[in-house]
């Protein structure tokens, strides 16, 4: 009988970069002295992934969906607002519509709201009694409306009624376009009876809610410190809970996911994988990458697949800190060698480039990596850009290195691609 091997998937965010002038034109990935990933490198077969398709820059819940094992289609489908849902744990209403929202700092004109804060400066308390304040909010048509608290100034949206339609704009201009203030809710198309329905009850709420916090203790408090109040919101992203089944669901894979980041934890529960988190999986700087991988070590115990999120990475990356990425790249090879063993396949991937030169994501392919002790070898002596060039995984999409790596772990006995949704 074939004996399956289990398989660690390491997911550094945003690790692939351009070339950094202070680095002598290397990436933090290809200026660090990684040996243990240098050594796993040595020991297995490396490559260069392209999330999507060669060239398309992706937001980390496309990438990360992708190594999660969804179909392409699904993944271009999926919208924010249900994963972010899933985040804070609402998950089991698949009628409801659900926005990814900001707390934001409204300033109320005649006929318009300026935006004078996105986030509310980062708002970190009292958001639990602001949204309290909101309660059920009864729009007409059948329609009922209610905030969710996420972390800082996010916040979920859930609207429930019949016939709601997620066809609509975003009332959040994004950061570029502030200046036009809080855009009005329209359907994308106007003969759509439910997306203009859906779009007048989002316009009636953001007013609704500007007039019931502007006055809130908590905004008033903030005022008086000096600090922006967030008496309102600005959407995006509406959606649906989506009924997919992974791929790895679909091979009866058990599966875990460890992260200190919101967005991968809503996908997570989403996909129906076990999560692990913890006050010091900070999804920063600051976490504790030990404990993650401790954590990783016994959730292998009685999971087939573990999935290791770290964002520090991307966020170095978005600061604009060369140095600190590649630090911290020192400090994740140190942390993860008590996963190396001859028992374990471990791949190392991201969900997307990020060019720390400029702190964009890119759609440069991704340096990966896929271990197995018992796999074979193709010559690269150690993990990065560089040297991914030359690697026997050649150039693949995220799926196909989701696939690699079942196979690598001798998991795909069972895979029928002609009966799967998950295509390539
Ligand atoms: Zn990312």
């Amino acid at each position: 009988m074939l004996t399956t091997q289990k398989g660690v998937m390491i997911i550094l965010d945003g690790l692939g970069d351009r070339g950094i002038p202070a680095f002598g034109g290397k990436t933090p990935l290809e200026a660090a002295d990684t040996p243990n990933m240098d050594g796993l490198a040595s020991a297995g077969q490396c490559g260069l992934v392209d999330p999507l398709f060669p060239g398309m820059p992706v937001g980390t819940h496309t990438g990360i969906c992708l190594l999660f094992g969804l179909s392409k289609q699904h993944t271009m489908k999926l919208a924010r607002g249900p994963i972010e849902a899933s985040g804070v744990g609402l998950n089991d209403n698949d009628q409801a519509l659900y926005f990814r929202c900001n707390f934001a700092t409204l300033k109320k004109h005649k006929d318009r709201y300026d935006i004078l804060d996105r986030r509310a400066g980062r708002i970190n308390t009292g958001t639990e009694s602001l949204t309290a304040a909101i309660g059920q909010v009864d729009l007409g048509d059948g329609i009922i409306a209610s905030l969710h608290p996420a972390t800082q100034h996010r916040v979920v949206l859930q609207m429930e009624g019949c016939g709601l339609s997620h066809d609509i704009s975003n009332t959040d201009p994004g950061n570029q376009f502030k200046a036009k203030g809080l855009l009005t809710c329209l359907p994308n198309d106007p003969s759509d009876s439910a997306a203009v329905k859906t779009a007048s009850a989002v316009n009636r709420l953001m007013e609704i809610i500007y007039e019931k916090l502007s006055e809130h203790p908590v905004n008033r408090q903030r005022i008086d410190n000096n600090l922006p109040p967030a008496n309102g919101i600005i959407c995006r992203g509406p959606g649906t809970l989506p009924k997919v089944k992974p791929l790895l669901n679909q091979l009866k894979l058990t599966t875990a996911v460890i992260s200190g980041e919101r967005t991968v934890l809503g996908l997570g529960r989403l996909l129906g994988y076990d999560l692990f988190t913890h006050d010091r999986f900070t999804a920063d700087h600051n976490t504790d990458l030990h404990a993650k991988v401790k954590t990783t070590i016994s959730a292998l115990d009685d999971h087939d697949m573990v999935y290791l999120h770290i964002k520090a990475t991307d966020i170095y990356s978005h600061d604009l800190n060369p140095t600190g990425k590649r630090e911290m790249l020192l400090k994740i090879d140190d942390a993860i060698a008590p996963l190396i063993n001859d028992s374990l396949v471990i791949a190392i991937t991201a969900d997307h480039c990020t060019d720390t030169n400029t702190g964009r994501h890119t759609g440069d392919p991704i340096p990966s990596l896929i271990y197995n002790p018992r796999g074979r070898v193709d010559g690269c002596l150690e993990f990065s850009e560089l040297a991914c060039n030359t690697g026997g995984l050649g150039r693949i999409n995220s799926s196909g290195f989701l696939l690699s790596m079942l196979d690598q772990m001798n998991q795909l006995e069972n895979f029928r691609p002609k009966d799967s949704v998950f295509i390539l």
